[in-house]
C-alpha cells in the first residue's frame, strides 16, 4: 500500500474561483491564468485542463512549460513572465509562440539579430518601484525610439508589477509611475498590470490583461482577509492518516529536541507527512490541523516523513483517521500563518513524492 498521503486537486474549485476574478475584472478584461512553479504546485497541466477555454491565456516562467502547454493543445496566447533567457530561446518562442517579457536592451538586440520569420508580440516590463526588472524613465530612453520601430517586435503591450497591492502601502506611486511611462508610447498600446491583490483591491488596475496566480488556488492575497471573505475555494487539500497513536504521561517528549513536552497526560497522533512532502518544518506547536474532521494542532517538531498532533480532546481518533493539513475545511492561509509564511510558499513547496490526485 502507498502511503496514505495525498494532494487532491478540485477542478471546479478552481473554475469557480476563475468565475470570481471575471467577476472582478468584468466581461472587458483579459485574464492571464498565472500557472508558474507548476501551477503554485497544482500541477501545470491539471490546472490548463481545469481552466481550459476560459483562461485568455496561461502565464508561466519556463520555456519547457510553455512547450508543454502547446504540446497539450494550449491555444491561448502564453506569457513568459520571466521572459527569456539566451538568443537559443528566440527560435523556440517564434515556434511555440510563447510571447517573452522583455527588461532590458540586451534582449531587444538579441531579437533583432534573431531574424525571426515574423515579429515577436513582446511585453516591455516596466520598473515602477519593485526594483527588480523592468525599464525605467531613464532607461526606456535610449531605446523607445528604437522599440517603436523595430521591425522584429510584434505587439507591444505594456506592463508593470505592484510590490505593495496586498498591504497598507498601496499602489498610488507605482501607479502614478506607470502613467508616466505609459505617456511615452502610442495609447492603443495594451497594458497589464494587477496581481491577485490589486484585482480584489484595485478595480482601477483592471485595464487590459489581469495576472491573478493566488486567487485562482483560493488562498487569499492579503494577511489580513480570509480566502472565504472573498468567497474563494481552496483547491488543494492535502490529506493523510494517523499511523500510530502514544498515550504521553506527564513529563514525556514528543519528536527531535524534545519541542513539545507533555504537561499531563496527553494522546498524541502520528501523522504521514513531513517536510520531505512540503509540510513547513518551521511549523512551531499549535500548528492547525484536522483530525477525523476536528480541529486541533500540531505538537512537536516537524520531522522529514512524519509529524505529530494532539488528540487529548479527540477520543475517537486513532490508527487510520484521516488527517487534513490544508485545504477543505482548514485555509492553507492559516496553516501558513502559523509557520509564519504564505500559501503561495506551502502550495509550491509540494513534493513530488506527494500523489497528486485529481477530483
Ligand atoms: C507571480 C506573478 C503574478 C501573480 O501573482 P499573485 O500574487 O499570485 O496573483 C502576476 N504577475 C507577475 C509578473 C508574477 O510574477
Amino acid at each position: 500500500m502507498p502511503r496514505p498521503i495525498q494532494a487532491r486537486i478540485d477542478a471546479s474549485a478552481l473554475r469557480h474561483n476563475f468565475a470570481r476574478v471575471r467577476e472582478y475584472v468584468g466581461a472587458k478584461a483579459k485574464i492571464w491564468a498565472v500557472v508558474k512553479a507548476d501551477a503554485y504546485g497544482h500541477g501545470l497541466l491539471c490546472a490548463a485542463r481545469a481552466l481550459g477555454a476560459l483562461a485568455d491565456g496561461f502565464a508561466l516562467l519556463d520555456i519547457q512549460e510553455g512547450v508543454a502547454l502547446r504540446e497539450a493543445g494550449v491555444r491561448q496566447p502564453i506569457l513568459l513572465l520571466e521572459g527569456f533567457f539566451e538568443a537559443s530561446d528566440l527560435p523556440l518562442c517564434a515556434r511555440y509562440a510563447l510571447t517573452p517579457a522583455i527588461h532590458s536592451i540586451e534582449q531587444i538586440e538579441m531579437i533583432e539579430k534573431a531574424r525571426l520569420a515574423s515579429p515577436l508580440p513582446v511585453y516591455l516590463k516596466l520598473n515602477t518601484g519593485m526594483n527588480r526588472l523592468g525599464f525605467t524613465r531613464e532607461s526606456i530612453a535610449p531605446v523607445r525610439v528604437r522599440l517603436l520601430e523595430s521591425a522584429s517586435l510584434g505587439a507591444i503591450t505594456l506592463m508593470t508589477h505592484f510590490a505593495d497591492a496586498d498591504n497598507a502601502r498601496g499602489i498610488y506611486e507605482q501607479s502614478e509611475r506607470f502613467r508616466a511611462l505609459r505617456a511615452l508610447f502610442p495609447e492603443s498600446f495594451a497594458v497589464s498590470t494587477a496581481n491577485s491583490a490589486a484585482i480584489l483591491r484595485y478595480p482601477e488596475t483592471t485595464e487590459g490583461w489581469v495576472r491573478p496566480g493566488i486567487v485562482l488556488y483560493g488562498a487569499s492575497p492579503f494577511e489580513d482577509r480570509n480566502a472565504a471573505d472573498f468567497d474563494l475555494k481552496p483547491v488543494m487539500t492535502l490529506t493523510s492518516r494517523i499511523l500510530e497513536v502514544q498515550e504521553l504521561v506527564c513529563g514525556d517528549r514528543v519528536g527531535y529536541g524534545g519541542v513539545f513536552t507533555a504537561g499531563a497526560p496527553a494522546r498524541v497522533g502520528v501523522v504521514a507527512c513531513g517536510y520531505a512532502d512540503g509540510y513547513p518544518r518551521h511549523a512551531p506547536n499549535g500548528t492547525p490541523i484536522l483530525v477525523a474532521g476536528r480541529r486541533t494542532t500540531t505538537v512537536g517538531r516537524v520531522s522529514m516523513d512524519m509529524l505529530t498532533c494532539d488528540l487529548t480532546g479527540i477520543p475517537e481518533a486513532g490508527v487510520g483517521s484521516p488527517v487534513t493539513l490544508w485545504g477543505e475545511g482548514l485555509p492553507a492561509d492559516e496553516v501558513a500563518a502559523s509557520a509564519g509564511t504564505v500559501a503561495y510558499e506551502l502550495f509550491c513547496a509540494l513534493a513530488r513524492r506527494v500523489p497528486v490526485v485529481e477530483s
